[in-house]
């Protein structure tokens, strides 16, 4: 299994390339190649908050505990004195921090269906309307803000299953093929619920409406990555099938 500085260099090198492609292509700017490197980032280390103490978990419930406390303070910023609102920035703080943590923790199993192509899909989606509705960006820098979150978690499961292999000694580890699945049968409760919020995340997402040099540069974008996932999916089999053969000889 990657650990975290892996995913962290590879996809920052990788997410890096992305956007500066992008940018290349002469659709988008400087602050934009910005956000889609950061956005590849944060894909590519979102997979392991299923590990309940991974960095990026802790660091995920840390962040969403303090943005709750501080909504919550805002609302109720006339109405309540100081110590009060004091002691509600603490509990909601602490509900998100354990409460809500520990009911996630529960709920998910690592390499379950966070490492999985539906989870790639429903993140992808989640980030479009997000940037979309919360945001408040145009369709087309949602759709671009979200396929490169996507695109990040793909690389990191990618990376997952390479490490299942161990090279030097031609032996699959238990953890191969539990990073690139279509979708999780074995945690199916977990795998229903993703499939239900991706096809929300869907039907809300916006449409995408495209003059024609930015329909070209789509159209070559999934091109490329069609051709990527293509590429990662016959060496990952060709890889598979070496192994294995050269298992069954000994
Ligand atoms: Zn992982």
């Amino acid at each position: 299994m990657a650990n975290f500085k892996t995913h962290l260099l590879v996809a920052s090198t990788l997410s890096g390339v992305a956007a500066v492609s992008v940018v290349s292509t002469q659709t988008d700017n400087i602050e934009a190649a910005w956000r889609y490197y950061l956005l590849g980032v944060i894909g590519g280390l979102l997979p392991d908050v299923d590990s309940d103490n991974s960095i990026p978990t802790q660091v995920l419930f840390t962040f969403l505990g303090l943005t709750a406390a501080f909504w919550v303070l805002l609302q109720l910023y006339w109405e309540y004195r100081w110590f009060y609102l004091l002691a509600i920035w603490l509990v909601v703080f602490a509900i998100i921090k354990f409460v809500v943590f520990e009911a996630f923790a529960r709920l998910t199993v690592h390499r379950g269906s966070f490492h999985s192509l539906l989870a790639v899909v429903f993140f992808g989606l989640a980030t479009v309307n997000v940037s979309y509705f919360g945001f408040i960006y145009p369709a087309f820098d949602a759709w671009m803000h979200g396929f490169f979150v996507a695109l990040g978690y793909f690389i990191h499961l990618c990376l997952d299953e390479l490490f299942s292999v161990d090279l030097m000694n031609n032996r699959l580890k238990r953890s191969f093929g539990t990073a690139v699945k279509p979708f999780s049968i074995r945690y199916w409760p977990a795998s229903t619920i993703m499939l239900a919020a991706t096809c929300a995340l869907y039907w809300y997402s916006p449409g995408l409406v495209l003059n024609r040099q930015l329909a070209g540069t789509v159209e070559a974008f999934q091109d490329s990555l069609f051709s990527f996932a293509n590429a990662t999916i016959s060496s990952l089999t060709a890889l598979r099938i070496a192994v294995l053969s050269s298992a069954a000889n000994w």
